[in-house]
């Protein structure tokens, strides 16, 4: 179901960049996802969507846009993909992803992309003219099976087709990588996994990978995902309370192991284990 509402403001701002990607900015121009990955966190309390199958269309998002992004004194990378993914399939008609980058590169202004989805090539045109001030573009890609992709985010691209257009917006000159996370326990943590991730990573022309071996679980998020472990994969819900019971931390036993292999494989290929972050133009100047 969709529905339209009117936003009160897009852009929310941190007073620090983030430390491990550099927003300053983050800005969602959906609410709801139709993806429906099952550990989504987005389904927490503390976010208030009561429906997360529900999508709602903020229908002046395009104009809250131009008018805060003017009026902002700070230049700072605005972040979109958190909460929502700004490439889910209702944006192949609704198109506010790709509005709201024209008017940021109108501005001038970097911006950094997490997505499950292909359709962020459509954009390869507008990405390539903010690649000039900067942009990062992360495929969070977690499985290098497709069928165990399908059944964990069902309403995504296969992990596959996230590789082949990571590829694609590689060779056109865009800055692409992974959001390697979240690694689920029990599940998708095998060395074979690891090394298979990073080396189709490579292949398709990854900057960095960002790593994350384990998920956070709580309140609804939780009780979600528990009860779709029991449709997908009799006994892990079990295992998973066992092992953690109501904490929100699930970090995978095989955590250490498996950094150890990631780095390995990163230095091995060639590829960063963090982002390159936007620099404004007086920090680059002294560097020279
Ligand atoms: S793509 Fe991201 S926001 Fe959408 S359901 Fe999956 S994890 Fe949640």
């Amino acid at each position: 179901m969709t529905t339209e509402i009117i936003a009160k403001t897009l852009l929310s701002s941190a007073k620090q960049p983030d430390k491990w990607s550099g927003i300053k900015y983050t800005m969602n121009l959906y609410r709801g996802c139709q993806h429906q990955c099952i550990y989504c966190d987005s389904r927490s309390e503390c976010y208030q969507i009561a429906d997360f199958a529900e999508i709602q269309v903020k229908v002046n998002a395009l104009d809250r846009l131009s008018d805060e992004i003017r009026r902002k004194k700070v230049k700072g990378t605005i972040g979109t993909g958190s909460m929502n993914d700004p490439y889910m399939p209702i944006e192949a008609e609704r198109r506010l992803t790709r509005g709201a980058l024209q008017i940021i590169s109108a501005a001038k202004f970097p911006v950094h992309i997490i997505t499950k989805s292909d359709l962020v090539t459509r954009d390869a045109d507008i990405l390539q003219e903010i690649s000039r001030v900067y942009v990062a573009v992360s495929f969070t890609i977690t499985s290098a099976d497709d069928a165990l992709s399908k059944k964990l985010e069902p309403g995504a691209p296969v992990s596959s087709r996230r590789f082949a257009a990571l590829k694609s917006l590689s060779e056109n000159g865009i800055t692409a990588g992974l959001t390697m996370m979240p690694i689920l326990p029990f599940i998708e943590d095998s060395d074979e996994n690891i090394r298979a991730l990073v080396g189709m990573a490579a292949e398709a022309g990854a900057s960095y990978i960002l790593p994350g071996f384990g998920l956070t679980l709580r309140d609804r998020q939780r009780e979600y995902f528990y009860a779709r472990l029991e449709r997908l994969f009799p006994g892990l819900r079990e295992q998973y309370q066992r092992r953690y019971g109501e904490r929100y931390s699930a970090e995978s036993p095989r955590a250490a192991r498996l950094g150890q292999i990631f780095k390995e494989e990163c230095a091995r290929l060639g590829i960063a284990t963090k982002m390159p972050f936007y620099q404004p133009e007086s920090e680059q100047l002294t560097l020279f």
